[in-house]
């Protein structure tokens, strides 16, 4: 047999010999500050399945009669969502199918929601899962028979704005999980369509044990809202959102985003620990910051109910004020050397939830 001098074309750096999509090179060494990717190792394929063991091997916080179980093969996530309807959900929805004369039934309007916004596939990155890694998530929705546990959809057809999730007092994986969905708006005007289009997807998120990544405006306990430093490399960043309404950038926790890598990260944390994931630390309570969340933010949160920026203390679980957006721009410039403009600031969180004028 001839000798054949096969031509080396490939760059070894760029040579990924187990092929988990994680390039040989960087799995010599942990990329990111996650010690669950000590032992990645160049040989052996490392996806979702090998580096979650505690949720795919005799797992108690992820069992299949759970209301949504979490089914990993490989580096794909099927959630298996067991549910039940409300008779308000086989009604027309008063939205309008396109190019068509009839109406979505509510039905219709949850299972485009959640199936446009949950099929979906996400890059691991530093901060979430690992560079190189592709994850994809399926969802699955099965209509819960007699005797198992589910998530109920109940849509809400009075003028009551009513869009929330319940499970109890503490959010488990095992709970049943109560979705309410409003139809109309307090004044019994019909919600709007991008935002009918993106509850159902938002609630679920709930119901897999993410909170809202957006800070509330009242004086609640739940004010602070993460911020990001950086407004040119949004989309670099872990967390990533955009306070416009309109807008589908942005992760689903905050409005009509879309599923993120860090959700996704969040959700597995959630399950393995049989807890409830923060975006931001929570006066009062012992609710600190996902640890899903590694992007050193320095503390800095926006006090939507202030409309300040503050810097945060974990110990104390206090704040001090940096000041309005000018304080704030002023402090990216100076601490960061990141030059942003007002309408930026604006626009990423929200005209009226910052002082800018
Ligand atoms: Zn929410």
């Amino acid at each position: 047999m001839p000798n054949y001098y096969l031509p080396i074309f490939s760059d070894p750096t760029e040579a990924d010999s187990d092929g988990d999509g994680i390039l040989d090179p960087d799995e010599y060494k942990n990329l990111t500050t996650d010690s669950r990717y000590d032992n990645i190792d160049p040989l052996k394929a490392d996806t979702i399945e090998t580096l979650y063991p505690e949720l795919t091997r005799n797992s108690k916080t992820n069992v299949d009669t759970n209301p949504i179980y979490l089914d990993i093969n490989n580096n794909t996530i099927i959630l298996k969502v067991k549910y039940k309807l409300n008779d308000k959900a086989y009604e027309s929805s008063n939205i309008m199918k396109p190019d068509s004369t009839e109406y979505y039934t509510n039905e219709e309007i949850i299972m485009k929601s959640i199936s446009d916004k949950w099929n979906t596939e996400i890059q691991g990155n530093i901060f979430d899962f690992y560079p190189g890694m592709s994850i994809k998530i399926e969802i699955n929705l099965i209509e819960a028979s007699f005797n198992e546990k589910y998530i109920k959809f109940k849509i809400n057809d009075k003028n009551d704005n009513a869009t929330n999730t319940k499970f109890g007092i503490d959010w488990t994986t095992k709970n049943i999980k109560y979705i309410e969905l409003s139809t109309r708006d307090d004044a019994g005007k019909y919600l709007a369509e991008v935002n009918r289009f993106a509850s159902p997807a938002h609630e679920l998120g709930h119901a897999l044990g993410l909170s809202d990544l957006y800070g509330y405006s009242d004086k609640s306990k739940w004010r602070l809202q993460p911020v990001v430093y950086d407004i040119i490399k949004t989309t670099k960043n872990e967390i990533w959102y955009k306070d416009d309404g309109k807008n589908p950038d942005g992760d689903l926790m905050c409005s009509f985003g879309l599923v993120r890598p860090n959700d996704i990260e969040m959700i597995l944390q959630a399950y393995c620990d049989n807890q409830r994931q923060y975006f931001r630390p929570e006066f009062d309570k012992k609710n600190e910051v996902s640890k899903a969340i590694k992007e050193n933010n320095n503390n800095i949160y926006l006090d939507k109910y202030n409309k300040e920026f503050v810097i945060y203390d974990s110990e104390s679980r206090t704040t001090t004020s940096i000041g309005d957006a000018y304080a704030y721009q002023e402090l990216l410039k100076e601490d960061y050397g990141i030059n942003v403009t007002i309408t930026e600031l604006e626009e990423v969180y929200g005209k009226s939830n910052i002082i800018s004028e």
